[in-house]
C-alpha cells in the first residue's frame, strides 16, 4: 500500500474553509464502497455525510462504475460549443421529466456554485430583455447558503458567509428574516410579514428571489414550513419578481420527495441542482427554467444566453447522472428514505434531554443536532473517527445525511456515536 504523504499536504495542500499555517487534522482514505470510508490506518468509518449531500447510493456502485467506463470507451469529453452528444440529451430529458412540467430548458455547469451564478445571469438577463434593467438586484433569507463564487455569496447568510470581510467587492443583496415556522406548522401573517415588506419595498429593483426549499443547508441545517413557501410563491407572482429555488442539497430524495418544493406543490422560475445529481460520482450541476424565461431571454439583446463553461455537459458525468437517476428511480427510495428518518428520529432522541441540546430535527435522511454551543471542530472530528464513524459536524451543528442504501444496524451505530459524542461534550472538562 501506499503511503499518504501527510507531511506534503499539510505543507502544501488547502483543504475546505482551512488555515494554511494551523491546519486541522486530516483523515487519509484510501478507499470507499457501500457505506464505508476506508482509511489508510485499515479502520473502516461509516459515512454519515454521504460526501455533502452527493453520494446517495454509497460509493463504488457497480452500477454507476459502469456507466463511467462504458461512456470512457466512447469519448470522456468533447466541447459543448456547436456539438452535442448522447449522454447530455438523456440527462435533460430525465431533468425534464422529473421536475415540474413548466421547466423545460437546461442549461449544463460544472458546480453548484456556478449553477446558481448562470440562474442569476438569466434573472437579470430576463428583465433586461423586458426592457426593465433596474431589476437586477436580488433578495433572499437569512440563514440561506448558496455556494463560494462571488454572486453566490452574495446571498449567503451575511454572518456566517463572512460578507463584512468582502464588503466592496460583493454586490449588497436585499434580505429578509428566516422562515421560523417549523416544517408541521402553518405559515401565520407574522412569519411571512418581513419578507412581504421587502419584496414590496424593492420589487422595482429585485430580479428574484432565491432560497433553499424546505430545508436550509450549510447555512443552518433548518426546516421549514411549506406554507412559507407556498405565500412566498404568490408574493413573487404578485411583485412580478422571478423565483429561483437551489436544491443544490434538497435535490434527488434527501428530504423524501425527488425535488423539496414538491412538499409545497410549487413551481419555480428557474430551479438548480447539483451535488447528488451524479450521485456523487462527479462534479456536475444544471439550471433548468421554462420556456417563457428561455424564450424572453433569447428575445432580448443579444439574443443569447451569455454563458458557457469549457466543461459545460461532460459526458463522463452526464453518464453516470443519468446511470444515477435510473437507479434511484428503480427502487422504492421513498420507503428507504422513510426507514432512514425513522432511524433518525429514535436514534438521535436522546439527545433531546441533553441540557447543552438546543434542537433535534429530522426530515426525510436528514437528521440535526443543535446544540448551544459551537463544538471544537479537531476535537469532536476525532472522537467520532474513534467510534468508527465519519461525522462532520460546523459551528453548533451535529448533523447526519447518510447514503439511502445505509442499513439499520449501520445507521444506528452511526446515531448511537452522534449522542455518545454529544453527550460528552457536556462534560465540563471539555
Ligand atoms: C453545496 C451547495 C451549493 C454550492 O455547490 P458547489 O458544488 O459546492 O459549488 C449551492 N447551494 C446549495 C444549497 C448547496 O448546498
Amino acid at each position: 500500500m501506499t503511503t499518504i504523504d501527510l507531511d506534503f499536504d499539510r505543507q502544501h495542500l488547502w483543504h475546505p474553509y482551512t488555515s494554511v499555517t494551523d491546519p486541522l487534522p486530516v483523515y487519509p482514505v484510501v478507499r470507499a464502497y457501500d457505506v464505508f470510508l476506508e482509511l489508510e490506518d485499515g479502520r473502516r468509518l461509516i459515512d454519515g455525510m454521504s460526501s455533502w449531500w452527493a453520494a446517495i447510493h454509497g460509493y463504488n456502485h457497480p452500477v454507476l462504475n459502469a456507466a463511467v467506463t462504458s461512456q470512457l470507451q466512447q469519448m470522456s469529453h468533447v466541447m459543448f460549443g456547436g456539438l452535442t452528444h448522447q449522454p447530455a440529451i438523456t440527462l435533460a430529458r430525465q431533468l425534464i421529466a422529473l421536475t415540474p412540467e413548466p421547466l423545460q430548458k437546461v442549461f449544463f455547469s460544472d458546480s453548484g456554485s456556478v449553477a446558481v451564478e448562470v440562474a442569476f445571469k438569466m434573472a437579470i438577463q430576463y428583465w433586461a430583455a423586458l426592457g426593465k434593467p433596474a431589476k437586477n438586484r436580488l433578495l433572499t433569507v437569512h440563514s440561506g447558503y448558496h455556494g463560494d463564487t462571488f454572486a453566490a455569496m452574495s446571498v449567503c447568510d451575511p454572518v456566517t458567509g463572512m460578507h463584512s470581510l468582502f464588503r466592496g467587492a460583493i454586490q449588497e443583496q436585499y434580505f429578509a428574516e428566516a422562515p421560523a415556522c417549523r416544517f408541521h406548522d402553518p405559515c401565520s401573517d407574522e412569519d411571512i410579514a418581513d419578507l412581504s415588506i421587502k419584496l414590496e419595498r424593492h420589487s422595482r429593483n429585485c430580479a428574484a428571489v432565491i432560497l433553499e426549499p424546505i430545508v436550509q443547508g450549510a447555512g443552518g441545517m433548518r426546516i421549514y414550513s411549506p406554507h412559507y413557501l407556498m405565500r412566498l410563491k404568490e408574493l413573487c407572482d404578485h411583485y412580478d419578481i422571478l423565483l429561483i429555488l437551489d436544491e443544490i442539497a434538497t435535490g434527488f430524495g434527501r428530504t423524501g420527495k425527488m425535488f423539496a418544493l414538491e412538499h409545497a406543490g410549487i413551481v419555480p422560475d428557474i430551479l438548480c441542482v447539483g451535488k447528488a445529481l451524479t450521485g456523487g460520482y462527479m462534479t456536475l450541476a444544471a439550471t433548468i427554467t421554462t420556456d417563457r424565461v428561455a424564450e424572453t431571454i433569447c428575445s432580448g439583446t443579444p439574443g443569447l444566453f451569455m454563458h458557457g463553461p469549457t466543461f459545460m455537459a461532460n459526458p463522463l458525468a452526464c453518464a453516470v447522472a443519468s446511470a444515477s437517476i435510473n437507479l434511484l428511480t428503480s427502487y422504492d427510495w421513498q420507503s428507504a428514505v422513510e426507514r432512514l428518518a425513522s432511524g433518525l428520529r429514535q436514534g438521535l432522541e436522546p439527545c433531546c434531554s441533553f441540557s447543552h441540546v438546543a434542537d433535534v430535527r429530522v426530515l426525510g435522511a436528514i437528521g440535526v443536532v443543535e446544540l448551544e454551543k459551537p463544538v471544537d471542530m479537531a476535537v469532536i472530528q476525532r472522537l467520532f473517527v474513534e467510534k468508527g464513524v465519519w461525522v462532520r459536524p460546523f459551528g453548533r451543528l451535529v448533523y447526519l445525511m447518510p447514503p439511502f442504501i445505509m442499513a439499520d444496524r449501520e445507521l444506528s451505530v452511526l446515531a448511537t456515536a452522534v449522542c455518545d459524542v454529544v453527550s460528552l461534550l457536556n462534560d465540563p472538562h471539555e
